[in-house]
């Protein structure tokens, strides 16, 4: 299977945070036939090893986040209207009028729809303002409570864009959770490579949990591992669209992301700046490739890999992206070309991670 055509599978199946069993499935069964070893864990990490050529002391963690943003059911009206609660960056201003889908009790898929005011009669103060997401509701059709609660849909239900992938020019497309199901492709991918030419060392290949609510769960599974050095794949914002032009340097077609610095300074005071060794292999894989790196610094995003970074006696991490457009938005836009380089250049630097690497500084 092809990197674009596992991505469009991946963007398909809706899971949000804490309810990542349908990707977490699919994962599994993709990663079996490349791993020498696969389990979970109790958060539901996917957790794959492939065993270097030698049994060294070393070894590297490769993951990419497998749940994304939604919201969860927080009550339902005597008329059967649901509210809800966000889980995770979910931008407000998009989701008037926009389809949702619930996942129920038996892990069956309702849809419904983000009412809102019918054009003809929306009043003059209210054209240009966006309603907060206490004030928006949802509609599944059913005429009470009583219909919404025999659906299988109660108060905790997972919401989430209704799943799509549309193929754009230029290999372009544009999808529900390419956030980070771009990274879940990828790592399959890695896998593959990897699994037939033997690395240095023991390299884990991680679907992790719950990044967009608490950006902890790869925390979880590198306490398990321990690994020496991490890698993470996710994507990074591009800004180049027209009200975005200038903001940053990443271009949809000009390769792969390199992170030298990231920080969120809105209540998760935590961010990375990527170990130097890991800086230099990512250089010297993207050279014998060929392969032209965007580097990448920014405040305002970070990924798990921040909290993996302090696991142990410290973990020497590096954050790996592909550039896309509308984050968090459910046209999140990527080119093809440049999930497909991310996917050699991790593959090189797994292959060219060395079995003495010293994580240490100063040495
Ligand atoms: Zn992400």
């Amino acid at each position: 299977m092809k990197i674009d055509e596992r991505l469009e599978k991946y963007c398909l199946i809706p899971a949000l945070s804490g309810f990542e069993e349908p990707i977490m499935q699919a994962l599994l069964k993709d990663l079996k036939e490349f791993s020498d070893e696969l389990r979970t864990d109790t958060l539901g990490n996917v957790i794959a090893t492939i065993k270097s050529k030698k049994p060294t002391k070393n070894s590297l963690m490769i993951f990419a986040h497998m749940d994304q943003i939604g919201m969860v059911v927080k009550s339902i009206n005597a008329a059967g209207f649901l509210t809800v609660e966000r889980v995770g960056g979910v931008p407000e201003r998009i989701l008037a009028g926009k389809a949702v889908v619930i996942q129920t009790e038996n892990k069956e898929i309702v849809n419904g729809v983000i009412g809102t005011f019918p054009h003809h009669f929306t009043p003059d103060d209210k054209k240009y303002v966006v309603q907060p997401v206490g004030n928006i509701y949802i509609d599944i059709g059913a005429k009470n409570q009583s219909e919404v609660l025999k659906m299988g849909v109660n108060i905790g239900a997972p919401v989430m864009y209704e799943p799509a992938f549309r193929k754009l020019a230029n290999k372009r497309v544009a999808a529900t959770s390419m956030d980070d199901r771009g990274g879940c492709a990828v790592i399959v991918e890695v896998a593959k490579a990897l699994f037939k030419s033997r690395p240095n060392v023991d390299v884990y290949i991680v679907g992790s949990v719950q990044e967009e609510f608490n950006l902890r769960g790869a925390m979880v599974a590198a306490q398990q591992l321990l690994p020496t050095a991490a890698i993470s794949i996710d994507l990074a914002v591009a800004c180049d669209t027209p009200d975005m032009n200038g903001k940053n340097s990443l271009t949809l077609g000009a390769g792969p992301v390199m992170g030298m610095y990231s920080f969120h300074g809105r209540g998760t005071l935590n961010g990375l700046i990527p170990h130097p060794k890991m800086v230099s292999l990512v250089v010297s894989a993207a050279n014998s490739l060929g392969i032209s790196l965007q580097r990448h610094a920014s405040v305002g995003a970070l990924t798990d890999a921040s909290y993996v970074q302090l696991v142990g006696n410290g973990v020497a991490c590096i954050d790996l992206a592909w550039p896309t457009r509308y984050t968090h938005t459910g046209i999140e836009t990527s080119q093809i070309s440049d999930l497909e380089e991310l996917a050699k250049l991790v593959t090189n630097v797994a292959q060219i991670f060395p079995a003495n690497f010293e994580p240490a500084r100063g040495k």
